[in-house]
């Protein structure tokens, strides 16, 4: 186990494996961010951690971890891959203690290297802590350098560890509030779960733009970015953490402390878009009734005159049938798709080849029709268009496109990994353009007031990559190696 002593914190990096992912990065989705999840008062916490986690997969592929704590000792498993290629199950009694914290990751911050997996975990004046985070803090390149001005050696490219780092500085360290002290300076996107031997310490940022909600076992309370890990791992959902709340959990119960919050939220609205799964309630609205009404939204102000409604599947499952059912137009499935391709397959060299692998069409339903396809969004569009030139291979007679989000113009700096605004094809080209560039007779997206009125409390959500209205400005151009160093592919 590497570790070194710095400015008072010691680093220990836990890991099992050697290397880096290679998985194709053909990215036509703005990509996941991170998942995370943890126990509190359960016996063999690192078990139902990683259950929780099981469910959270989607939320990111490329590294998973957990750590656990009996009070006495902290000890984890982390590696690259998918959950069950991170961490053997076999080994997680091993990970002993009624305490622990998980996460698995899609890098927004830092690359795909072994010192980056969360919860990092590393040691400071009060004892050993670890941390998993979801977001993004917009203003930790001007911290990390203030930090190390001040002698701080950083060991990831992340911005998770700066909150540790400025924890351990001696005037914060001696200080009751210091973490919410520390917290305060932060801006940005983050959704936090600390564990140290003792407790386990939940957070969300003023703004509230990541979920993360509370649960409640027989024996004792689970964190989870979404509702849909309670439901696997058999726990009552009790509230959300609130926007600005740190709810500590220890032996003498829990406490809840506020920081300042403004009047207005930034809920992610992509969350209900596209990236949490149908089945979890995310800021306190079912997602799959949201994606149904963005679908009846959508039919009511782009209709189109077809013979089926069919998703691109599976973000455009639930849109598509709110599609069908206000204009009573069938739903077919046009599109099914190969669950089983994996990410170490061989992938072919053309994105037709790698579209095909992961959808084929049923011909037998869409062959000579009229179909309005209904997927979740546009982003290159390279991948979309593949998929529409499959369904007019096999005999659609008219392709109408319905994108159940706005066209996406703007980078998201709060925990999503866009490409850069250059590469989004609606900052770069028409309405017009995008139609004629995908090969379909109509083209019509979601109109910013039609998405938000599919939820609850529009005016406490985040829509910049819509709108440009971002919540919070960064304070410098940011993008996902700004963290690392030159020779981990920083710049
Ligand atoms: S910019 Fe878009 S993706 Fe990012 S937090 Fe806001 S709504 Fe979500």
């Amino acid at each position: 186990m590497p570790a070194c002593v710095e400015n008072g914190l010691l680093f220990g990096i836990f890991l099992e494996g050697e290397g880096a992912l290679s998985q194709g990065d053909c990215q036509d989705r703005p990509r996941e961010h991170c998942g995370i999840f943890g126990a509190f008062g359960v016996p063999n916490a690192a078990s139902v951690v990683y259950r929780g986690l099981f469910a959270l997969q989607h939320r990111g592929q490329e590294s998973a971890g957990i750590v656990a704590s009996d009070s006495e000792k902290i000890r984890s498993r982390k590696g690259l891959g998918l959950l069950s290629e991170a961490i053997d199950p076999s080994e997680l009694y091993e990970l002993k203690g009624h305490l622990a914290i998980g996460h698995v990751r899609y890098s927004t911050t830092g690359g795909k290297r072994l010192q980056n997996i969360q919860p990092l975990v590393l040691e400071y004046s009060k004892g050993l802590v670890a941390i998993a985070h979801n977001g993004n803090v917009v203003n930790a390149y001007a911290l990390r350098r203030e930090c190390e001005a001040n002698g701080s050696i950083f060991q990831t490219g992340t911005d998770s560890e700066i909150l540790v780092h400025l924890m351990a500085r001696p005037n914060a360290a001696n200080r009751e509030d210091s973490l919410s002290g520390c917290l305060k300076i932060l801006k940005g996107a983050y959704s936090f779960l600390l564990l140290d031997k003792n407790s386990v310490t939940a957070i969300r940022d003023p703004l509230g733009f990541r979920p993360l909600c509370l649960g409640r076992l027989e024996s004792g309370i689970v964190f989870a970015s979404e509702t849909c890990a309670l439901d696997l791992v058999g726990a009552q959902y009790v509230r959300d953490v609130a926007p600005g709340e740190i709810l500590r959990m220890d032996a003498l119960g829990w406490h809840s402390e506020s920081m300042e919050r403004p009047e207005r939220e930034a809920r992610c609205i992509f969350e209900h878009v596209y990236f949490a799964r149908p089945d979890s309630n995310v800021f306190g609205e079912n997602v799959h009734k949201v994606r149904m009404a963005l679908g009846r939204r959508l039919a009511r102000d782009r209709p189109a005159s077809a013979d089926i409604v069919t998703a691109v599947p599976d973000s455009g499952n639930s849109a598509a049938l709110g599609y069908s059912l206000e204009t009573g137009i069938p739903l077919e499935r046009g599109f099914i798709k190969n669950h089983y391709v994996g990410r170490t397959f061989i992938m072919p060299s053309t994105r037709e080849g790698s579209v095909e692998l992961k959808l084929n069409v049923v011909k037998d339903a869409v062959r000579g029709k009229r179909v309005v396809v209904v997927d979740d969004s546009i982003i290159r569009g390279t991948t979309c268009k593949s998929r529409f030139s499959l369904l007019r291979k096999a005999g659609a007679k008219e392709i109408h496109v319905r994108i159940s989000a706005p066209p996406c113009q703007y980078p998201c700096y709060f925990g999503i990994d866009f490409p850069t605004r250059t590469e989004l094809i609606a900052a770069t080209k028409s309405l017009e353009e995008i139609r004629d560039f995908l090969e379909v007779e109509t083209l019509g997206y979601q109109s910013v007031e039609g998405l938000l009125s599919a939820v609850g409390e529009p005016q406490h959500y985040c829509t910049a990559c819509f709108s440009k209205e971002y919540p919070v400005e960064p304070d410098q151009p940011v993008h996902k190696m700004i963290l690392e160093n030159p020779a981990d592919g920083g710049t």
